[in-house]
């Protein structure tokens, strides 16, 4: 099998497992044939791994997914470093060896100290935490549309009523202010206080792994144009000459780079991964509508689609009325318009800052 085509499939077994992963609670993998499948894997798996070692693996997952730790902060920390540091090792000899006269290392270098000021921002700035000492402010910023958020609700857990848009984080065992979730690579709450940062250190992140992926691509294709492997010939097993192929191209800098190769593929596969969530995060600001909403808002909607059948069976004007009025249920009260949750968002510490009291 060429080398490509090893690739090819790696590429797409890559994207099913993400797939199967993402869509594992659809219906269609739930109840089908990938879900029979899966059901039969854990039923082999339970009965050929003991018991004692699930529960450590369980305990295990518990702890990172569960509990505030540093382990993912680690793990982030460690990646990043290994990339850079194969970048440092791999990608800028190349470079400066077929550009010297350009400079490649001033604009990663200044994304690189931003990113890093953002994700500081994102793991050790308060998102903000409600307590008794701010609930009065807090509980003045926002109306409560009376659909997700409804006056006089308690928190359990911290036993006061709960401002609007905020939610209690189980793992961080607080109440956030305009919470929208918490993430396990920061070990902190993303919420009305520092949303802005976290989506300014995806941008930077994104602006990395693109940054990193082209320049990688860049190198490659100087070595290649360098040493003409385009041009070159290869002797076939049966002694002829024949012109190589990408194929052939890709394996040589593979076995020359594999580092490289390894990185840049890697950054291909994270670009479409880290783009769909920073996508959905700016489409969260610019809609200003939270993750948390987004599930409380899901959980509404069967009662609008029960209302849209009902009204259905009736006569037209009475199903007009009735969709105009589910509309209205569903509506975000907090939508400001594209630009007003921008400032929202960005300038949140400043809004609260400046909120009086009632
Ligand atoms: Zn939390
Ligand atoms: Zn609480």
């Amino acid at each position: 099998m060429e080398f490509l085509q090893i690739v090819i499939i790696y590429v797409l077994l890559f994207f099913l497992s993400v797939g199967l992963y993402f869509y594992r609670d659809s219906a269609i993998l739930r109840t089908g044939i990938v879900g029979k499948i899966c059901t039969i894997i854990s039923s082999a798996i339970r009965i050929a791994v003991p018991k004692s070692l699930t529960m450590v693996l369980y305990n295990a997952s518990q702890y990172f997914l569960y509990t505030r730790n540093q382990c993912m902060k680690v793990l982030f920390g460690v990646l990043v470093l290994a990339g850079n540091i194969i970048c440092i090792m791999d990608m800028l000899p190349l470079l400066y060896k077929y550009l010297p006269d350009q400079n490649h290392t001033l604009i990663p270098i200044i994304n690189a100290f931003a990113s890093l000021y953002f994700f500081h921002k994102c793991c050790n700035g308060d998102p903000g935490e409600i307590t008794p000492l701010n609930l009065e402010k807090y509980q003045s910023v926002y109306p409560y549309d009376e659909r997700m958020y409804v006056p006089n609700a308690k928190c359990r857990t911290c036993k006061f009523v709960k401002p609007a848009r905020s939610k209690h984080c189980s793992i961080c065992n607080r109440c956030v202010h305009r919470f929208d979730h918490h993430c396990l690579w920061t070990n902190n709450d993303v919420g009305g206080l520092n949303h802005g940062y976290f989506v300014l250190f995806l941008l930077t992140m994104m602006f990395k792994c693109i940054w990193g992926f082209y320049i990688g691509i860049k190198s490659l294709v100087l070595y290649t144009q360098y040493h003409r492997l385009l041009e070159t010939q290869v002797m076939t097993s049966n002694g002829e000459m024949k012109q190589v192929t990408y194929s052939i191209v890709l394996q040589h800098l593979f076995m020359q780079f594999p580092r490289l190769v390894f990185i840049v593929t890697s950054l291909f596969f994270l670009i479409i991964l880290l783009g769909i969530f920073t996508i959905y995060h700016v489409n969260v600001v610019l809609t200003n509508r939270t993750t948390n909403e987004r599930y409380k808002a899901a959980e509404l909607e069967p009662i609008n689609i029960d209302s849209k059948r009902l009204s259905s069976n009736k006569s037209k004007l009475q199903a007009g009325m009735k969709l105009n009025k589910n509309i209205k249920t569903v509506e975000n009260l907090y939508d400001k318009g594209i630009i007003g949750n921008i400032y929202d968002t960005f300038w949140h510490r400043s809004i609260v800052k400046k909120i009086k009291f009632r």
